[in-house]
């Protein structure tokens, strides 16, 4: 983003406006501490803003600043659709193509609202009037730090956006280890603790909320780890069956995925959950190096992401879908060779 636009944006936001913040469908800790961290940031310049989610998210997430007031779509849609239908303003953050909200994406593309992207996904479209776009930023919540630091307003961190951005920046850098941790992110964390984040009060909030039935689910997916060492390959399966065994609830199968990249020797891990209601195979998939999941999703799965973590869907069976997998890898056989 550069000088001339942020001066644009800050004369924008000198008088006050209506605003909605959205982050994508089924949020994530990113999604939801960015959009409540903006939120809050713009709530203090003295704008009447509001953050519309396409749907539900976690419980593990239920605790963040201000979540209380997040208005879903999917069950608030009257109210959602006047607030969009009202905006002067709309940021969409933590995604960069509308086609990530999901039933939103209609009223977007037909709203005549200024739209604000603040994204660190690759390959973004241009639907927004200011793209703040980077795909080396750790997590769209270290991006809103950078945004309000450039509109000059560092001083106006307070504890509960400090909260928020610490939360999405945890999240998206599996706790300060992805390669895109850098010591900028390291900085800004500083800052955000500083500025009143409880670190290790917000860790356990978000990772010690396991239920016994979570752990049994692990157990499964565990249990159901392929390992195709030609290709440094692991996959997990879930279906629906198992899910509901073990009283799935949204949020219980997150970094599962990451269990198979975890064994020594793999460097691509898949994970393929049922989910009969939406009738599609959800993937979450993951690498380390340089091979990249957003262009495998891309190609094969209907999705994208980031280089080294991306997800998509599959319209197969389950079981179809894994040989749809399975067989694709041997083109892929020198890429995951390296
Ligand atoms: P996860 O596997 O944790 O759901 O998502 C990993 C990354 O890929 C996240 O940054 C997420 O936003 C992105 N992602 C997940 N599913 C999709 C999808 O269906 N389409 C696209 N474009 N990105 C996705
Ligand atoms: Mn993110």
């Amino acid at each position: 983003m550069n000088t001339v636009e942020i001066q644009e944006i800050k004369e924008l936001l000198k008088t006050p406006k209506k605003i909605v913040i959205i982050p994508h469908k089924n949020p994530d800790g990113d999604a939801i501490g960015s959009t409540l961290g903006l939120r809050h940031y713009l709530t203090s310049l003295g704008h009447n803003s509001s953050v519309i989610s396409p749907n539900d998210y976690p419980d593990f997430l239920k605790w963040i600043p201000g979540e209380d007031t997040i208005i879903k779509y999917d069950s608030a849609t009257d109210i959602a659709t006047t607030r969009i239908k009202e905006a002067d303003l709309i940021f969409t953050l933590d995604f960069n193509n509308l086609s990530r909200v999901g039933n939103m994406e209609t009223l977007l593309t037909t709203t005549k609202s200024l739209f604000i992207m603040i994204d660190h996904h690759q390959q973004p479209d241009d639907y927004a009037r200011y793209t703040y776009s980077d795909t080396a930023m750790s997590s769209t919540c270290q991006m809103v730090y950078h945004f309000i630091d450039m509109l000059g307003d560092r001083d106006k961190i307070s504890p509960e956006i400090a909260t928020c951005l610490y939360v999405g920046i945890m999240t998206d850098t599996g706790s300060f280890r992805f390669r895109s941790t850098t010591h900028i992110t390291h900085r800004v964390v500083a800052d955000l603790i500083e500025s009143g984040a409880d670190n290790t009060t917000i860790h356990e909030k978000i990772y010690d909320t396991n239920t016994y039935s979570r752990l049994q689910l692990q157990g499964v997916a565990l249990k159901n780890l392929k390992i195709l060492p030609e290709y440094k390959t692991a996959y997990i399966t879930l279906s629906q069956e198992e899910l509901d065994t073990h009283n799935f609830k949204k949020g219980d199968t997150e970094g599962l995925v990451n269990l198979g990249l975890s064994v020594s020797g793999i460097i691509f891990a898949a994970i393929f959950i049922e989910n009969r209601g939406e009738k599609i195979i959800k993937i979450s998939l993951r690498s380390k190096g340089d091979f990249s999941v957003n262009e495998f999703s891309r190609n094969h799965f209907e999705g994208g992401g980031h280089h080294n973590a991306a997800g998509g869907k599959s319209n197969l069976s389950l079981q179809k879908t894994v040989e749809k997998f399975i067989s694709i890898l041997p083109s892929y056989k020198n890429a995951l060779n390296l």
